[in-house]
């Protein structure tokens, strides 16, 4: 844009400089017509000059004429003559006055059209300067000059029509001088024979006088055509100045669009410029905007950071508080941990108290009559049988009506005794369709021992995990038919070459050889195993009917709990808690079987009756305990010696027509209760008691 500007600027100095060349050129004009004023000067001096000559040559002749009157009378006669001559003289000079007339007129017409034409070149001058008014100084001045000019001119034709009157008073004079010599012709007429030579004389004076007249109209002439070439050329240059003029307004439209242009543009950007204040104007107002809500937030900032610095002396107060809390609670998990260690000690000793071996019976309910007495308070059960009655008495006894609830809140404690690190079992004895399956397994809805110790155990786990306990529940679930092992996990396929060989393990449990022990983290891997055993059950029923009744159903859970102790020592336990779903105990009694069956039957109550001598050994305090007569007893030996712990529930059928069998098991159960377990220190490696 500026750079538009300055050609624009270049390009009217360059006007400017072109314009002061035409005002040299007017001046030069100026000049060479100051030098044609001058001639002119001198050409009226010399038209004086030549009028003194003629008023000299008048008064010569006005005194030959009264001198030579006489003489023009006397050559009056001779001048008649003349006369003629002067006659045609005259018409001569007529038709040279006509011929300078008609010039005259030429020459006159010619000024009137360059007088016309100056006119015109005015009005056009006129016209441009009203177009070009910034041009103006320079036309005025022009125009000044056109009008000197023209002025001169009018000068010039002032003197011309001065020598114009001259000659015509040279002419009047002419005139006169006839009428004088047309007087003195009859004068004359006499003289003029004498004074014919004079006159020749005074004819040639005259034509001298004429032609040196004619000859200075000549030139004066030329004066006029030189002037009238001056004036061409001044026209000319007037024309040129003109196309320079009208070039220079071209180049000013140019400029004046350029400037239209450039002004257009300006205004657009004008309009840009404002747009962009108003922006700018808006940006500052946001920008302010900006500024105060920064002004806000700083001010919230600072408030904000006053905050955080209360907030984190308060965090530094609370964390002070809480490595003195931790510091509180660390020391109350250490007091846990020796309360913990002193529960499960005095929870063993309750239990010690309350025997190793306890035995609780349970009577299941009946459509029949029942003839089974149960004192729940005094703890005994009443059989009649054979007319006599027969009262027993055990740790805890639950008629018909006890709920699968009531006997797990006692058998409980023994749950919690395998869970501080003790071998426990429980068994359900009892006749066939007495309720041992009931209270061991239960239904989905009613759920037995089983599937409520388990429960127990993932809940006190959990509860334990607390102060620093992690545990591994692992799980396994057997069958013993004549003496043989059956892994109720594995599937019949896959038994194949499984010895299932029983052996004295590690932290005073056995274990059994092939035998699959399953993780137990949740009730539903409880259920899903289960589930399996159901499963290998089944197809095992195909075959041999009424099995289960003649087998001995072993769940067993291996507890072992861990916890860091003080100083990098590990503290540990280990737990076993076997749920035994036995074989019924009729077939001690009941069975007639001879032969085979007979070897079958005694092959099939072996264990129990093993595990018969075992409690009978255990009663007598008989130093030897034949746990290995069976796989059930060697199997369960961890829990029926020492720290180990058994609990026997038996089962009641409350028919009459059961009452035999019924005796023959509280009999059986009445003397299991009066054992006691060796206390036999054998458990190293800490289960037993707390694992300390
Ligand atoms: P067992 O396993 O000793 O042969 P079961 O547990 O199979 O005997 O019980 C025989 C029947 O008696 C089953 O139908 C069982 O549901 C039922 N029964 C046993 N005990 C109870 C009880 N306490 N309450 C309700 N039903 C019982
Ligand atoms: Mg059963």
């Amino acid at each position: 844009m500026q750079f538009e500007h300055k050609e624009a600027l270049e390009a009217l100095e360059s006007t400017l400089s072109e314009k002061n060349d035409v005002v040299t050129i007017h001046e030069q004009t100026s000049q060479q017509l100051a030098a044609l004023q001058k001639k002119l000067e001198e050409r009226e001096q010399r038209v004086e000059i030549l009028q003194a000559e003629l008023d000299h040559l008048n008064q010569a002749l006005s005194s030959d004429l009264r001198r030579k009157d006489e003489e023009v009378c006397e050559q009056a006669a001779a001048l008649a003559e003349k006369a003629e001559l002067v006659k045609e003289l005259q018409s001569q000079l007529a038709e040279a006055e006509a011929l300078h007339a008609s010039s005259s007129q030429q020459l006159q017409q010619q000024l009137k059209e360059k007088v016309e034409t100056l006119e015109r070149l005015e009005e056009e001058l006129a016209q441009y300067r009203s177009e070009a008014s910034s041009n103006d100084v320079e036309f005025h001045k022009t125009k000044a000059e056109l009008s000197a000019l023209l002025h001169k001119w009018q000068e010039v034709e002032e003197t011309n029509r001065t020598l114009q009157e001259e000659r015509d008073s040279l002419k009047l004079a002419g005139e006169d001088l006839q009428g004088q010599l047309d007087a003195a012709r009859k004068q004359l007429a006499s003289t003029i024979d004498e004074k014919t030579s004079a006159i020749d004389e005074l004819r040639n004076q005259l034509e001298s006088a004429k032609s040196s007249l004619q000859h200075e109209r000549e030139t004066s002439n030329y004066k006029i055509s030189d002037l009238s070439k001056d004036l061409d050329r001044e026209v000319g240059e007037k024309r040129t100045m003109q196309v320079r003029l009208e070039a220079q307004d071209e180049k000013i439209g140019d400029m004046k669009a350029l400037l239209a242009v450039c002004q257009s543009q300006l205004e657009s950007r004008t309009a840009e410029v404002q747009k962009l204040e108003a922006r700018a104007q808006q940006r500052d107002k946001e920008v302010e905007d900006l500024r105060s809500q920064l002004m806000t937030l700083e001010s919230e900032r600072a408030s904000a950071q006053s905050r955080m610095q209360a907030a984190e002396e308060d965090a530094d107060a609370q964390k002070a508080l809480v490595t003195s809390l931790k510091e509180q609670v660390l020391d109350l998990k250490q007091k846990l941990a020796k309360a913990e260690g002193l529960r499960r000690r005095l929870h063993n000793e309750l239990q010690e108290l309350k025997g190793n071996i306890r035995v609780f019976a349970r009577v299941r309910p009946s459509s029949e009559r029942s003839v089974v007495g149960v004192d729940e308070e005094l703890g005994t059960v009443m059989v009649p049988h054979n007319g006599q009655s027969n009262g027993f008495r055990f740790d805890r006894v639950f008629p018909a009506m006890s709920s699968q609830e009531d006997v797990f809140s006692e058998v409980s404690q023994f749950v919690q005794s395998a869970l501080d690190g003790y071998n426990v079992s429980l068994f359900a004895y009892g006749q066939t369709g007495s309720g041992k399956t009931h209270t061991m397994f239960g239904s989905r809805e009613d759920q037995g021992i089983i599937p409520r110790s388990m429960g127990q155990i993932l809940g006190g786990v959990e509860g334990m995990r607390e102060s620093g306990w992690e545990y591994q529940l692992e799980a396994s679930f057997l069958e013993i038919y004549q003496e043989h092992v059956r892994d109720l996990l594995c599937a019949e396929e896959e038994r194949e070459g499984k010895k299932y060989t029983i052996t004295l393990g590690e932290n005073g449990r056995h274990d059994v050889s092939d035998l699959i022990y399953r993780r137990v983290r949740t009730m539903e891997d409880v259920e899903e195993m289960m589930a399996e055993a159901e499963r290998n059950k089944s197809i095992a029923k195909t075959d041999m009917n009424e099995r289960s009744s003649r087998s001995h159903t072993v769940f067993s859970m291996r507890i072992t709990g861990r916890k860091a102790g003080v100083g990098g020592q590990q503290q540990a336990l280990h737990g076993t808690l076997h749920l035994v779903d036995l074989a019924g105990s009729e077939r001690l009694a009941k069975s007639h079987a001879t032969g085979e069956r007979l070897k079958e039957t005694q092959a099939i109550n072996k264990s129990l009756s093993a595990l018969s001598d075992v409690f009978v050994a255990l009663s007598k305090k008989s130093p030897h305990v034949p746990y290995r007569n069976s796989k059930l007893t060697f199997l369960l030996q961890p829990c029926l010696s020492g720290d180990g712990k058994a609990l026997l529930i038996a089962n009641c059928s409350p028919i009459e027509t059961s009452s035999h069998e019924t005796l023959c098991t509280l009999r059986f159960a009445s003397m299991v209760s009066s054992c006691e377990l060796g206390k036999v220190s054998s458990r190293g490696g800490g289960g037993g008691g707390g694992g300390e």
